[in-house]
């Protein structure tokens, strides 16, 4: 099997050879979604497979879209997915105006936005990551098909070795069920304390999203009860307002999360390339950021369709080669990404600060000023090619 191009927003897979799966079991069009793995070796190179085939690896935000942003061009692609069903995950995703333009551009965006409040003042939706995987892999019926597979290493696992990072901040997230009606104002509510913070923000006419982010020195015991993540996270904000502490009450056992929020620095130069020949990085498998902007998800949006758009430049009107497109990528990407990770980083160091003095510059000053302004969100002000062909 040759595939010509290999995407990737994993964040480790194997390159020393080729995956092979059952092709008798693929079904020709449509989603499959797999039970069992199915059966994964490294095997030499065989030229069965079309020459402009893609192979994407990873069914998340970046893959999901990007198989879709290539099916809009008339590009086929196959998504290889390593879990057993998509990633649910995570709960919910403060998506921005950059996010929504993109799944315009590519048809999904007035389904979604249908279904999530809209925040007051600006294109902002809390969005359930199983909605929104669910609407992108519906979205891919053409010429995509959905496998399971066993994650390998990944190609740049000792480059990137030294970049990787673990921030000492732990995230419990989750959403509150009010099957009556949740009787919120649609607008994003943070609390800051002494390194911790706390957010909510109404997702639906019933539901809550809610995060409460703390300072650790180290990981500790793996947590999954959810009454004792429940019991540990009241304990963190015990004085903290009624409303959040009703909405923790208020949620559902199975959905809440505990999770470690780790950074990997991206730095111009010494961090290696986002693509090698014809293998390229989207989305967080390129550039992790931490979610204190809440960008990873609109990013790796932005990943797709700018690199749909390169790739149908080199294999439909054969502008450029695949190599260069995935260049061009990245030069074009890499502007916006780079000071994100970055800002993205020191807005959570400065949220997450424990020192009463900075504690009170931050909260009576630092903060009232940039909401004001706006200007930590200018990022979401993301221009791209449309998508002309579907
Ligand atoms: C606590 C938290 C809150 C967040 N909040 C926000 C937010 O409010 N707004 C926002 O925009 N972003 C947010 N993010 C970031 C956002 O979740 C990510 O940026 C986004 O999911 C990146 O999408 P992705 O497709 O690159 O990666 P992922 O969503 O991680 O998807 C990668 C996929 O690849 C699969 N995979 C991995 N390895 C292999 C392998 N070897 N073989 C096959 N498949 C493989 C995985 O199973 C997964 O399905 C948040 C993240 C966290 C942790």
């Amino acid at each position: 099997m040759n595939w010509r191009v290999l995407l990737m927003d994993l964040h480790w897979i194997s390159m020393n050879g080729y995956i092979k799966w059952d092709l008798e079991k693929q079904k020709k069009s449509a989603w499959t979604i797999r039970k069992k793995p199915i059966c994964l070796s490294i095997v030499k190179a065989k030229a069965d497979v079309k020459k402009e085939d893609i192979v994407i690896v990873g069914a998340g935000i970046a893959g999901l879209g990007t198989a879709v942003s290539l099916q809009w061009l008339g590009i086929g692609s196959k998504v290889l997915e390593q879990a057993e069903s998509l990633r649910i995950g995570g709960t919910s995703l403060a998506l921005f105006k950059n996010g929504w333009s993109v799944l315009d551009a590519i048809g999904v965006g007035s389904q979604l936005r249908k279904q999530f409040l809209e925040m007051q003042g600006q294109e902002v939706r809390a969005v359930e990551r199983r909605i929104l995987l669910e609407t992108l892999a519906n979205k891919a019926t053409t010429r995509c098909h959905f496998f399971l597979l066993k994650a390998g290493k990944h190609p740049h696992k000792g480059k990137w070795k030294n970049f990787i990072g673990t921030s000492r901040w732990y995230s419990v997230i989750c959403s509150g069920f009010f099957p009556d009606g949740q009787p919120f104002e649609p607008k994003v509510n943070y609390i800051y304390g002494k390194g911790i913070r706390a957010g909510y923000v109404p997702v639906s006419s019933t539901k809550v999203y809610w995060f409460v982010c703390f300072n650790s020195s180290s990981p500790g015991p793996k947590i999954t009860d959810p009454s004792v993540l429940r019991q540990q996270t009241k304990e963190l904000v015990r004085n903290w307002p009624s409303d959040l502490l009703n909405i923790i009450d208020l949620t559902p056992d199975d959905t809440i999360i505990r999770t470690p929020l780790v950074d990997r620095w991206l730095w111009p130069v010494v961090s290696p390339s986002a693509s090698t020949g014809k293998v390229v990085l989207v989305g967080d498998a390129w550039h992790p950021m931490t979610p204190n902007l809440g960008p990873g998800a609109c990013c790796a949006l932005e990943d797709a369709i700018v690199l749909s758009k390169k790739l149908a430049d080199a294999l439909q009107y054969k502008t450029m080669s695949v190599e260069n497109a995935f260049t061009s990528y990245e030069e074009e990407c890499w502007g916006r990404v780079f000071p994100l990770t970055i800002r993205a980083n020191a807005v959570g160091k400065l949220l997450q600060w424990d020192n009463p003095l900075v504690c009170s510059v931050r909260n009576n000053i630092v903060i009232p000023k940039l909401a004001w302004l706006g200007p930590v969100l200018d990022y979401t002000n993301f221009k791209f090619e449309l998508l002309l062909t579907n």
